[in-house]
């Protein structure tokens, strides 16, 4: 019976092995999947990041309230993988052995079957309920239709302010967010930003250097927890993109090799020698 368990095992070994050979999909990708998904480590940081949305909202919309004559208040905040969970398409792609594209993501958009991101609804509707506009601030294509999904999306999971298409602001292929968030600010007064990628929160962060986004966040330390509220994405972002610094489209090999590259290690030390200091003590 014994024998007959480890041939199975053996078979099993060697049809995921065959599989493995495949090198279409991202397999760098399969872990941060696997945490974004399944880690209640993760859903617990969300939950946190919009408790203390909640917390940080509420004493600002207090301070506001002060200055006479002030204008309107509002948030703003991004979509995918801050308010609306799209793990599901790079999971799909990655079983189906390929990547996400431009064209697998517009169709994603158009079912409009993402899920909200845990504690999100419950935050907008309470931003909502202190009269505080809610920006939408993503970087999906702003062609009708894309949007339209979007909205019917985000009103099927019960976010509020998603019928007004001057909530939607999307990107029109500049995916710098600034110039929305400028447009913003012209009538309303922003207290809070939310979002997964820096880039959602300040204009300093686009297309850095890995070395520039570190240095920046430790510049603009004071912020995070207070007016920006930062949200986990270990699938992808500006922080992926800036590995690869100038090469555009890089290739999965060169993904790989680059990823290896910068890992950190400690000076390598032989496992005999780990053995000899353990027998020694
Ligand atoms: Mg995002």
């Amino acid at each position: 019976m014994k024998n007959k368990n480890y041939l199975t095992l053996i078979l099993i070994v060697a049809f995921f092995s065959c599989r493995s050979k495949v090198t279409h999909r991202d397999e760098g990708n399969v872990m941060s999947l696997l945490y974004q998904q399944n880690a209640a480590e993760c859903k617990a940081l969300c939950l946190q990041g919009y408790n203390l949305a909640r917390q940080k909202l509420y004493e600002h919309v207090l301070e506001v309230q002060k200055v006479p004559n002030h204008k309107r208040i509002a948030i703003v905040t991004d979509l995918d993988e801050t308010a609306l969970n799209n793990s599901y398409s790079n999971a799909l792609a990655y079983l189906h052995d390929t990547v996400v594209g431009l064209t697998s993501l517009q169709q994603w958009w158009l079912k409009g079957q993402a899920t909200a991101v845990p504690g999100s609804v419950c935050f907008f509707k309470f931003a909502d309920s202190l009269n505080v506009e809610i920006y939408y601030i993503s970087n999906r294509g702003d062609a009708g239709n894309y949007v339209a999904a979007t909205m019917e999306n985000m009103r099927n999971l019960g976010f509020p302010q998603a019928t007004d298409t001057s909530h939607f602001l999307f990107s029109n292929k500049n995916r710098n967010k600034e110039m929305r968030r400028n447009q913003v600010s012209v009538t309303d007064t922003i207290l809070l930003l939310l979002g997964d990628n820096l880039s959602d929160f300040n204009v300093c962060f686009d297309n850095r250097t890995v070395k520039d986004r570190n240095v920046a966040v430790m510049d603009l330390e004071s912020e995070f927890g207070n007016r920006y509220i930062i949200f986990p994405n270990a699938v992808y972002g500006g922080w992926e993109d800036a590995l690869y610094k100038d090469i555009k489209n890089p290739s999965l090999s060169q993904r790989d090799s680059i990823r290896r590259l910068l890992l950190d290690t400690i000076p390598f030390v032989k496992p005999e020698q780990c053995l000899k200091k353990v027998s020694n003590h």
